[in-house]
């Protein structure tokens, strides 16, 4: 095998890492050999979360809807490994209601989390990784919603439709940099939150239209983060990867 997926030498700031999906792929990027830093709100989490991958782990406070706290994150991400060179934009939240019913408040929370947290981080470490002139991997955690509609998610599927084309416009300007920008589209992953859920009457319904029939789990998204930040995957940019188990293609 020539190609190089080893993440040695990197480091790799990892947004919403206190649980879920954001805390396997810190994970999966310091077995790969990266030295991780978790970020998220809930720093006493995060703190749990990399003292289980162990020292070559760290953890910051870091809300992604403020540009003063992700400044401050990324000081103390390079404190404890030196300047970032991959960011994994994973911090997001998802309500779910009619659109009659959404109060504006509602709306703008998810669209200024998931949306303009993505941009607020992505311009945040793209100007420093400019500065430093080392080149860097952006992944950026999309959904299947952000191309194929469903009831009840509308700011939702809006924030990750938008998320889909930052990425695009993101890797246009910053190939001059040596800066990719890739987006992992995940169709339904089982995780401690939405266990219940796929577990459940809705669950049922949903996995009759998954070609695969079954949810995914998290270590189905693991070989295409490793791809998205590795040297093996360098050559990729502007692209948006659906891993769902061919939901999106089962239209009727
Ligand atoms: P999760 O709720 O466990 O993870 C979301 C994380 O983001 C949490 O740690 C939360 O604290 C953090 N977060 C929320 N607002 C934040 C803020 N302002 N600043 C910093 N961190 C913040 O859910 P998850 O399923 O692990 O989701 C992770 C990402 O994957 C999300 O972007 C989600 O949209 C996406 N996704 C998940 C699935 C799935 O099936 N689980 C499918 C498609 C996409």
């Amino acid at each position: 095998m020539t190609a190089n997926f080893s993440l040695a030498k990197q480091v790799a700031l990892v947004t919403g890492a206190s649980s879920g999906l954001g805390e396997a792929f810190a994970g999966f990027l310091a077995d790969a050999g990266a030295q991780v830093v978790l970020g998220a709100r809930r720093a006493d989490r995060c703190a749990e979360a990399a003292a289980k991958i162990g020292e070559n782990a760290a953890s910051v406070m870091l809300d992604v809807t403020n540009s003063d706290s992700i400044e401050a994150g990324l000081d103390a991400a390079e404190a404890a490994f030196g300047t970032v060179d991959i960011v994994i934009n994973n911090a997001g939240t998802v309500t779910n209601r009619a659109l009659v019913d959404m109060p504006p408040e509602e709306w703008r929370q998810v669209i200024d989390t998931n949306l303009t947290g993505c941009f607020l981080v992505t311009q945040a470490v793209a100007r420093r990784m400019i500065a430093a002139e080392t080149g860097g991997r952006i992944v950026n955690v999309s959904s299947m919603l952000g191309e194929t509609p469903a009831g009840q998610v509308h700011a939702y599927s809006a924030s990750k439709a938008g998320i889909n084309q930052l990425t695009r416009t993101s890797a246009m300007e910053l190939a001059r940099h040596n800066i990719s920008v890739n987006a992992l589209a995940p169709g339904y992953i089982q995780t401690d939150l939405n266990t219940n859920f796929l577990n459940g009457p809705a669950g049922e319904r949903i996995i009759k239209r998954v070609p695969q029939r079954r949810f995914g789990q998290i270590s189905d998204l693991e070989g295409l983060l490793l791809l998205l930040t590795s040297p093996a995957g360098g050559y990729m940019t502007g692209e948006i990867v659906t891993i769902d188990g061919g939901l999106s293609l089962s239209g009727m």
